[in-house]
Order: structure tokens, then sequence, then C-alpha cells
């Protein structure tokens, strides 16, 4: 998704970045391959929700010419502060590329904000799109912005498009690890405890991603990012279980020809590839890969019987408008529940799909609709805790 900026600067210097989120499993990432990528970025900007002190710590090593903590105390003199930070951040005339590296519907406006100032955006904040694809689209357009994608998915399939038009690609295949029950059966699901859910067989990240990848909601969200990123109907859009996480994506073209992008499943590559794109660097820090040893690489089909919020998701980027919103939402209620210990594993696909149906069909044409549409679906979800 682009409205045509190319990430680079001008004058031909280093590029600023700005982290959000920098405290997290992505921020953290992130800060490691910049470490690497010294004479060709400079971080300008950090922020965090509440961590002060791993904040801290962040300034100390970098030395951004911002810093912002968006709640919670301990913050130090001269640090931005409160919710605004994040479209603060975003849109300094020193930055180029925003990490969007935040948790949930909560990276929104710093997003719309980047692409409007004609940022480019490293985008991990997948539920940007799922909430506000259509937006997006629109504010790049109008400032220059552009969106490449951190999720390993979509660097896969951006990877494997090349130059070649939307209008060529027959499929994308997206992969899934399956999460840590993928083998569980029906019985054994209902007993699955947040510790089971947070342990992710092949990927360590932050927490309600973990539970996403758990549910497959994640895979929901992903698929519509998809959806908004490459601009293919969701008839076109598919998903395989594949446990290594080798295979990070595919694409099909029309001629039945499919391109595969594979590595050792490490979010340092997808991160540095959003940063340099369609540049490569070495240095990335990543193993390489030895085809015997990541051998026998297996496919499945996804149990939908299993993982219904999956289907759920689908369904609701399928309805547009204020559903995918709806479904986002509920999610992250759901979610937020479960990790508190007031709802079961089960629970969370229930009332995502009790939540669509109750505010599905609400209008989600405009930035105040779709927000109005998350509240109440975030509402409905806390009420039936
Ligand atoms: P984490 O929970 O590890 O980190 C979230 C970051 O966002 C932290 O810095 C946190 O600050 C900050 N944050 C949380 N809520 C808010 C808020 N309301 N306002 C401002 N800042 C906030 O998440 P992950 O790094 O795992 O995931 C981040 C995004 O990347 C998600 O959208 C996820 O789906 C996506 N993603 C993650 C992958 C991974 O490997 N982790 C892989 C692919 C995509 P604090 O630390 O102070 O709480």
């Amino acid at each position: 998704m682009s409205g045509g900026a190319t990430g680079a600067r001008p004058d031909g210097g280093m590029q600023g970045v700005a982290i959000l989120g920098s405290t997290g499993s992505i921020g953290t990432t992130a800060l490691r391959v910049l470490d690497r990528q010294r004479a060709r970025f400079r971080v300008v900007a950090l922020t965090a929700h509440e961590n002060a002190a791993l904040l801290a710590e962040q300034e100390d090593a970098w030395a951004p010419a911002y810093v912002g903590l968006v709640a919670g105390g301990g913050a130090r003199p001269g640090w931005d502060r409160g919710a605004g930070a994040l479209v603060r951040a975003a849109t300094r005339d020193d930055v180029d590329v925003v990490i969007n590296a935040i948790v949930g519907a909560a990276g929104l406006d710093a997003t719309l904000a980047a692409l409007e100032s004609g940022k480019r955006v490293a985008l991990a904040n997948k539920e940007t799109l799922v909430v506000a694809g259509e937006l997006a689209a629109a504010a790049a357009a109008r400032g220059g912005g552009e969106i490449v994608p951190v999720d390993s998915e979509h660097s896969a399939i951006l990877q494997c498009m090349g130059d070649h038009d939307p209008s060529e690609v027959q499929r994308l295949i997206i992969t899934a690890s399956g999460g840590p029950f993928r083998t569980w059966d029906a019985a054994r699901l209902a007993t699955a405890t947040r510790a089971d859910a947070l342990n992710h067989p092949t990927w360590s990240m932050g927490r309600k991603i973990s539970i996403d990848s758990a549910t497959l909601a994640n895979k929901a969200l992903e698929v519509i990012e998809a959806h908004f990123l490459f601009g293919l109907p969701y008839d076109r859009i598919e998903v395989v279980v594949h446990p290594q996480s080798v295979v990070h994506s595919m694409v099909e073209f029309v001629d039945g020809s499919v391109v595969a992008q594979l590595g050792v499943p490490s979010m340092e590559l997808p991160v540095l590839y959003a940063l340099t794109h369609p540049e490569r660097v070495a240095d990335s820090g990543v193993p390489r890969f030895d085809p015997v040893q990541a051998s026998p690489l297996t496919f499945e089909p996804v149990r939908h019987d299993a993982f219904p919020a999956l289907g759920h998701g689908i369904a609701a980027g399928r309805a547009g408008g204020a559903a995918p919103a709806v479904f986002n939402a509920a999610n992250e209620q759901a979610v937020a529940l479960f990790l508190e210990g007031r709802m079961t594993f089960g629970d969370i696909a229930t009332r995502i799909g009790e939540a669509l149906d109750a505010h599905g069909a609400m209008p989600g044409h405009d930035r105040a609709s779709l927000l109005a549409a998350d509240a109440a679906a975030r509402a409905f979800v806390r009420e039936r805790a």
C-alpha cells in the first residue's frame, strides 16, 4: 500500500526512525536490528505505554531526540506524556520511518498520521489495517506515505510479488504454524489454560499475539491485512498450516507458478526488510538457512471446527464496513479477559461471534463510526465476562 514514498531521505543521508512500542517484543527486536545498521539509520524517537524503566535504559543506549511515555509513572523530565505522544512521535520532521510496534487498535491514529505526513510505516501493528484499511489507504494517497509490512507472512508475500501486478496473482497462500493447540482435540481444547495458550511452539512474542496465534484469530487479522495490503479479494487468500514456520507464505501466479519465501523463524529479517525495502543489506543477524536441517517441511489444512475465530474474522473481512473493527475489538477485549482469568479459552471465539452478530452491521465509513463500533464490541464482550 503506497502513496509513492521511497523511505529514502532526499539528501541521501541517514534515515530517522521512530519506534512506537519500543519496549515490546517487536520494539526490542527492532532495536537489535538497528544496532547493526547504525550507518544507515538513527533512532530519533522512542515510545512505550508504561514500562518507564526499560524506556529509560533505551534512552541511555540510543540518546533519541524524543521519548514518549503514554501512561504510568516513572517518566524522566523532558519526556512527552499521554496518548497523543504516539502521533507526535510519528509525525516529527526528523522521522523518515515509523516502526509501529504497538499492540491493538491503540496504534491506529499514529499510523494514519504518519501516512498523512508522508512517512514510511513499517507496520507490525496489523490491527490498524484490520480496523481501518480503507482509511489507511486514503491517508497514504493524500500524504504520500507508504506501508511496508513487518508481519513475516506479509513480508514474504511482498518479497514473492516482486514487481508483479495483482492481476497476475491467482492466490496468496498464508502459512500458519497452527499454534500450541494444533493437534489438540475439542475435549482437550476446552481445558486449555493461559500458560498452555502462551506457550507458542515456534515464535516468542508478546502476550496478545501469542493468544491470537493459539485461537488462530491472528491468521484472520493477517488475511484482512493481506486483503488491504495487496488488493486481492478474500476468495483469493488462503491459509494453510505449516508447523515448522520456515515457509513464511507463498504467492501463486495465474500461470500456476508458486513463489515462496523461506527462512529460519526470526522477526529480525522482516523488521530489517521493512526498513530497507526494496533494497537488501548485509548483516541482518539472521542465521543462514540450511534446507537439510529445516527438513521435513509439512503442510496441513486448517481445522476450522476447532478454531472458529479464524472463520469469524474472514467473514468479518468479507462483510466489510465496521465488521472487521468489531471482530478486532471483540477479540482484543476477550483476550484481555482471558489473560485476567475471567474467560475460558473457548469463550474467546464464542464472544467474537456473538459480538459480530450484535454489532457487525454497524456503519464503518469513517474514523468516528469505526471507533463507535470498536467501543460497542468491547462493551458487549465485557458485559458477558
Ligand atoms: P508487546 O506486547 O510485546 O509490545 C507492545 C508494545 O506497545 C510495548 O512497547 C507496549 O508498551 C506498547 N503499548 C501497548 N499498549 C499500548 C498503548 N495502548 N499505547 C501505547 N503503547 C502501547 O507486543 P508485540 O511486540 O508482540 O506486538 C506488537 C504488534 O506487532 C502487534 O500488533 C502484533 O500483532 C504484531 N506482531 C508481533 C510479532 C511478534 O513476534 N511479537 C510478529 C508479527 C506481528 P509497554 O511495554 O510499556 O507496555
